[in-house]
């Protein structure tokens, strides 16, 4: 029997804001009245990823005002997932929530998300329902969304939803940084955690910009595609194998074309020698291409490697109100 119980669990929700400032107090509103319905033991947690429209102002204003919120400001615009990973560092919460601050999201589903959690799931993700979203974004949503579905072999919707719940036990062990904090859903399963959807409402942005042009969408589906292949598919074993292959490929290639040449000089080929350079060609060429394609997986591998090592210093501030009751030990 599940002896863990809403009621006395600890929940952080982590808000990337941009350039909100139309949006905050409504947002800020749902939190407070949504919150306590869930757990007593509850904080919020607004990393301000260098806005300039305000937004420093009125999240100090929700932090002088109230107990449960503490906020990060960040030096300048670093993106949502470094912002949300800056949140992340200082969360205490048994359950790490994420929400957009556009009031895409409905706080209110919250609540179903954490029940979800507590019947035994260790990352649920909100599968947004009836997207509001321009008709470009959702349908180059469904193409990414088909493409991981069918190579990583997790079987979900909505792999991009900003709307989330963790256990800071899955963050911890996935020690994931910036932008694959995206496919945290991926690496959790194979990591063999318990990972499910449940369905969310989604609404339309009815303030401020969408931060996200339909270029950049389209390039960071791309490079998100390459890093969840690379870093999944691409093993150690498996970029090893490459290596291996490729380096036998292109001896053979090499040697084909060498002995087809050696043939033609001495004079002792009749006919053979075009088969001879399409057959070593293509080898070549194969090999080529799996020497080509260790190189990129090994690049991905040691910049995500060494990127969190490389992570610079982006707090300009820190606000806590170290007695909330989330924070005191
Ligand atoms: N966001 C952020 N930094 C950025 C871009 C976005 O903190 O550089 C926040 C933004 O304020 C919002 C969330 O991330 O709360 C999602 O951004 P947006 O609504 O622009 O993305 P979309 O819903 O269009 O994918
Ligand atoms: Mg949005």
């Amino acid at each position: 029997m599940n002896k863990e119980n809403t009621k006395t669990i600890s929940l952080s929700v982590v808000v990337p804001v941009y350039n909100e400032a139309e949006n905050l107090p409504e947002l800020f509103l749902k939190l407070e009245e949504v919150l306590p319905g869930i757990t007593p033991y509850y904080d919020v947690i607004f990393v301000n990823d260098g806005s300039s429209d305000g937004c420093e102002e009125i999240l100090n204003g929700f932090f002088s005002d109230n107990d449960f919120v503490s906020i990060i400001h960040l030096y300048k615009n670093f993106g949502k997932t470094p912002a949300l990973e800056q949140g992340f560092e200082i969360a205490r919460g048994d359950i790490i929530a994420t929400l957009d601050s556009d009031l895409q999201n409905d706080p209110a589903d919250l609540g179903p998300m954490v029940d979800k959690l507590v019947e035994g799931y260790d990352l649920v993700s909100g599968m947004r329902q009836g997207r509001q979203d321009p008709r470009g974004k959702i349908l180059t949503s469904r193409l990414f969304n088909g493409i991981i579905r069918k190579t990583t072999g997790l079987r979900l919707m909505d792999y991009f939803s900003g709307m989330r719940c963790y256990r800071k036990k899955v963050l911890k062990a996935l020690n994931l940084y910036g932008d694959l904090y995206r496919f945290a859903l991926v690496f959790a399963h194979y990591d063999g955690f318990k990972v499910v959807e449940v369905p969310i409402s989604h609404n339309p942005r009815r303030h401020g910009d969408s931060k996200y042009s339909k270029y950049t969408r389209l390039k960071r589906g791309l490079s998100d595609l390459l890093i969840v292949l690379f870093t999944i598919k691409f093993n150690f074993r498996r970029n090893y194998l490459l290596g291996v292959w490729g380096l036998i490929l292109t001896g053979i290639g090499i040697t084909v074309l060498f002995l087809n040449y050696m043939i033609r000089i001495i004079g002792a080929g009749t006919g053979g020698g075009v088969v001879g350079i399409i057959v070593g060609g293509l080898l070549l060429f194969v090999g080529a291409q799996f020497l080509l394609i260790k190189k990129i997986a090994d690049n991905f591998v040691f910049h995500h490697q060494t990127g969190k090592n490389k992570r610079k210093k982006y707090i300009k501030e820190i606000l806590i109100h170290p007695d909330n009751k989330v924070w005191e030990e």
